[in-house]
């Protein structure tokens, strides 16, 4: 499967390297404003290949972007001192209309993967930008906070992180919901498994589980800059699931479709994603203190939708 990737920044240059480590495309376009950082990625990239699957992978425009199945998006601009966060959102919206329609002309049947920040804004961007079916569209949204979520509770009660059940709904940020309520581990309630096994899930460890799921990207920013390879796994593993139309549920990013009363906002709930893009959305069972959550996190992006201007740039 051929795969397009615009941006290729940190994120973009990552999702790129987990691709061919996993091959999880046969061909793989790399595209940046900066021609020649794309063209240093994809020669070093290309390097790995004998040490992992045979992907050809090349630096080019956007017409070499013609048969490609999926086109991640991670290009966007950094957020300058003493910029708001909407002054951003509004420089990002500007490139994505530059970009978005170069990608849709190329590859107009591609899965759009949309993986710039603010994620769940640039993914309702994209959809207003893209004239591409609906599911075509999809943002990264909680993945990496779901597989955290999971990867802790699996510590905690000692099983790996397959075999929990976990999801976080909402935003891809600050009010992101952890769904504890409906967790399970091999089929069991999470609580109950926790009870059985001597792990129980007290007011601490929760607390514990909820910070290292919601604060983990700041500790990484503190540390090393930006997070960029447990959301460049994350892609490479959309792209397979595409690929294989293997109907994964992931916690990704699209317009409701129905769930709701909201119609032009994007964010996180379990959905089914195969290589039509998404092809369900599922509707877990909340308590009343997640429903009320995940109605305050759709209310924050539902606000911040409201307020894009977004026309694309021919
Ligand atoms: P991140 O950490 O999200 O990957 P980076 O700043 O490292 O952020 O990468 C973003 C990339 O997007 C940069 O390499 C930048 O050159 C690229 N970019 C910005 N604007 C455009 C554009 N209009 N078209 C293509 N690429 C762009």
């Amino acid at each position: 499967m051929k795969v397009g990737i615009v941006g290729s920044g940190l994120v973009g240059s990552s999702a790129a390297y987990a691709i061919v480590m996993s091959g999880a495309a046969s061909e793989l376009v790399l595209i940046d404003l900066n021609h020649k950082l794309a063209r240093a990625h994809a020669e070093d990239i290309l390097h790995a290949t004998p040490f992992a699957a045979m992907v050809r992978i090349s630096a080019g425009d956007y017409e070499q972007l013609s048969g490609a199945r999926a086109v991640v998006l991670a290009c966007g601009v950094n957020q300058r001192p003493g910029e708001s966060r909407l002054q951003l959102l509004g420089r990002n919206a500007a490139v994505f209309a530059e970009v978005v329609p170069q990608v849709v002309k190329y590859a107009p049947d591609a899965i759009l993967v949309v993986t710039s920040n603010p994620v769940d804004i640039m993914t309702e961007v994209v959809t207003r930008l893209a004239d591409v079916p609906p599911g075509h569209v999809v943002g990264t949204g909680t993945i990496l906070d779901t597989a955290r979520f999971r990867t802790l509770l699996g510590e905690h009660v000692g099983v790996a992180p397959h075999s929990v059940h976990a999801y976080v709904l909402g935003e891809h940020g600050d009010s992101e919901v952890l769904v504890w309520s409906s967790a399970t581990v091999g089929g069991v309630p999470l609580e109950d498994f926790a009870q059985q096994t001597g792990h129980p899930l007290t007011p601490e460890v929760r607390a514990r589980i909820d910070d290292g799921v919601r604060n983990a990207a700041y500790r990484i920013i503190e540390g090393k800059g930006a997070t960029y390879h447990g959301i460049g796994a994350g892609i490479a593993h959309m792209i397979r699931v595409i690929r294989d139309d293997a109907h994964a549920v992931m916690t990704i990013s699209a317009r409701p479709y129905g769930y709701s009363d909201w119609k032009d906002v994007c964010f996180s709930l379990p959905r089914v994603l195969g290589s039509k893009g998404v092809e369900a959305t599922l509707h877990p069972v909340l308590d009343e203190a997640e429903t009320q959550a995940v109605h305050r996190s759709v209310q924050i992006l539902d606000e911040a939708a409201r307020q894009l201007v977004v026309q694309p740039i021919e």
